[in-house]
């Protein structure tokens, strides 16, 4: 059954080119590529895309694994619009978060799609105006909330009425680790979901989640009866790119500057910037030493946009100087490195970022330009967030130390990181050499040192002197034992913790402080002073847990 649905997928990617439509397919590739340009705007498909559209309308059941960003939501939205091949009727999407279906019905309203939603939160008036669109069958892509599919008799009369007429099309389960209690967020009303299968066998199911554990996997089935689903399983591993994690110092455009002219002189490139001013800056500094660059930001007009994208696009200009903003909706395949100037908020997102490399499978670079600075400097902008709740702050601050922790982590192969983050088991032999600590595996020797001691020391000496409003460059200084006339003049070589880390490198004091600060043993807080926002540090919440010995700090060193 499966070779038969190669045999459409392997022909539909032929007709493309040679606009001959393989026996079988009934006229819907041509459609599903129409669909593609003219509705959604997009060129080509990515990985296992064309796969569950065309299983799905085949009427089979499936099960898509693809990382988060990798698309998923073309899989059951396309299919959705297709009338003709055996696709008829109303798609049904449950989705777990009202935000996340309030995002989409919007952006598939804008592009005239008959799309509407139906949840506990909206108005009842616009829940009445899409339930009796629904009820008619006028809807082309519903989205429920597991809770009303499960609970709403009427919800699940309508279904059943669509059923009867024949226009139900297929049941969509996106975010489907939600019904397993081994999943990260567990949500009781999907268990619920099996009604589906139970009550309309004939209908296709389509299972959608980045989650990979495979308990979650055995779930997923399990509980929504899929009939031998058509599994489309993505590797989250890009074989082609190498990674790796550079150290930020003052010069390191200079630094890009040398790379670019001795590893890519004439290949196209992404310079990831974290503010508007930033790209700007790099791409006029980048020009200067002779390279010709252009930027790339939301601070710009619609024109200004389209013509940088348009130049970089066309290959007139090799390298452009960006925000994340830039690459949504790009497929540029011949980007040949991707180097990140600041600090990533989210692993996803780095991953997301430097996947716009390598498309084409040649092999690519991504760097990253790591140092504590950035770190701390996005920590702050988290705390300072005022569109964050607490909870939001707690998981953006959770989400950094993970890219901190992976930053640091000189040891481990980057591909086995990152994998490891999307529940993907990876051996680091396959990495073949092809990421920096791989490569670098026979100089480095890593050591775990127990830093406890100097901890306590540390936040021993903070908490003796915050009252004084220092910084933490300050601080680091008095650990170290540092006498300069600053240090002086506040009488703080004469503390006692002054000089307690006087054995240590540099960089170890600062890694230590580090660490502290992004474990919340130490926080920053900010005092406006003549229109400056003035940075100072103080003990934080975890504090006193270092102090009484129930918190360990433990430091990974590499020593060359
Ligand atoms: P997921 O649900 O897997 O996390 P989404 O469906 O939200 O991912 O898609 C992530 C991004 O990828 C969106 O901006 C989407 O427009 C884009 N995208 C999806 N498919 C394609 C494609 N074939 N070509 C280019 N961009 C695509
Ligand atoms: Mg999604
Ligand atoms: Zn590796």
């Amino acid at each position: 059954e499966d070779d038969e649905l190669m045999q459409i997928i392997n022909g539909a990617k032929e007709s493309r080119s040679s606009r001959v439509v393989p026996p079988g397919s009934e006229l819907f590739i041509d459609e599903i590529y129409t669909t593609l340009n003219r509705t959604f705007k997009l060129q080509s498909f990515r990985p296992n895309q064309l796969e569950a559209i065309v299983a799905t309308i085949l009427k089979k059941d499936c099960f898509v694994l693809m990382p988060t960003g990798g698309g998923k939501s073309l899989c059951y939205q396309l299919p959705a619009l297709i009338k003709g091949g055996k696709s008829q009727g109303t798609t049904v999407v449950i989705s777990p978060l009202i935000s996340l279906m309030h995002d989409q019905v919007q952006h598939l309203v804008k592009m005239d799609v008959k799309a509407g939603m139906i949840s506990s939160r909206a108005s009842t008036e616009d829940n009445k105006h899409t339930v009796n669109l629904f009820r008619d069958g006028l809807l082309d892509i519903v989205y429920l909330s597991p809770e009303k599919a499960n609970k709403s008799a009427m919800i699940q009369r309508i279904i059943g009425k669509l059923y009867d007429q024949n226009k139900l099309a297929r049941v969509v389960i996106d975010e489907a680790h939600c019904l397993s209690s081994w999943g990260h967020d567990f949500r009781p009303d999907y268990k619920g979901m099996s009604f589906f299968k139970e009550q309309y066998p004939a209908v296709p199911v389509m299972a959608l989640t980045a989650t990979a554990n495979e308990k979650v996997r055995m779930d997923i089935i399990h509980n929504l009866k899929l009939k031998s689903p058509v599994f489309l399983k993505q590797s989250f591993n890009r074989t082609n790119l190498f990674y790796e994690i550079k150290w930020k110092k003052k010069d390191y455009v200079e630094e890009i500057k040398e790379y670019i002219v001795r590893r890519f002189p004439k290949s196209t490139g992404i310079l990831f910037c974290h503010s508007k001013q930033a790209c700007e800056d790099v791409s006029d500094k980048l020009n200067q030493l002779g390279l010709s660059t252009g930027y790339y930001h939301a601070g710009m007009s619609t024109e200004e946009r389209f013509a940088a994208q348009h130049l970089w696009q066309t290959g007139k200009i090799k390298v452009v100087c960006a925000t994340i903003a830039f690459g949504m909706g790009i497929d540029k395949a011949d980007v040949r490195f991707v180097i990140h100037l600041f600090i990533p908020r989210s692993l996803e997102g780095y991953y997301q970022e430097t996947g716009r490399a390598g498309r084409d499978g040649n092999f690519s670079e991504c760097i990253l330009y790591y140092c504590y600075k950035d770190a701390r400097s996005l920590q702050n902008l988290i705390h300072r967030d005022e569109n964050l709740t607490e909870e939001g702050k707690e998981n953006h601050l959770a989400k950094l130390r993970q890219v901190v922790q992976y930053c640091e982590n000189t040891t481990d192969c980057r591909r086995q990181q990152v994998l490891h983050y999307f529940n993907e088991s990876f051996s680091p032999a396959e990495c073949r050499k092809n990421c920096d600590n791989c490569k670098n595996y026979n100089h480095v020797t890593v050591v775990e040192k127990d830093c406890t001691e100097y901890a306590q020391d540390i936040i021993k000496l903070v908490k003796s002197i915050q009252s004084e409003k220092v910084t933490v460059l300050h601080c680091q200084d008095v650990f170290r034992g540092l006498k300069h006339n600053k240090i002086t003049k506040m009488g703080h070589n004469n503390n006692p913790y002054h000089g307690k880390g006087k054995t240590l490198d540099k960089t170890d004091a600062e890694r230590i402080f580090f660490y502290l600060l992004s474990e919340e043993c130490l926080v920053e807080y900010q005092v406006m002073k003549a229109g400056f926002a003035s940075n100072y540090v103080r003990a934080g919440k975890h504090a006193s847990k270092v102090l009484n010995g129930r918190k360990k700090i433990k430091i990974q060193f590499s020593s060359a």
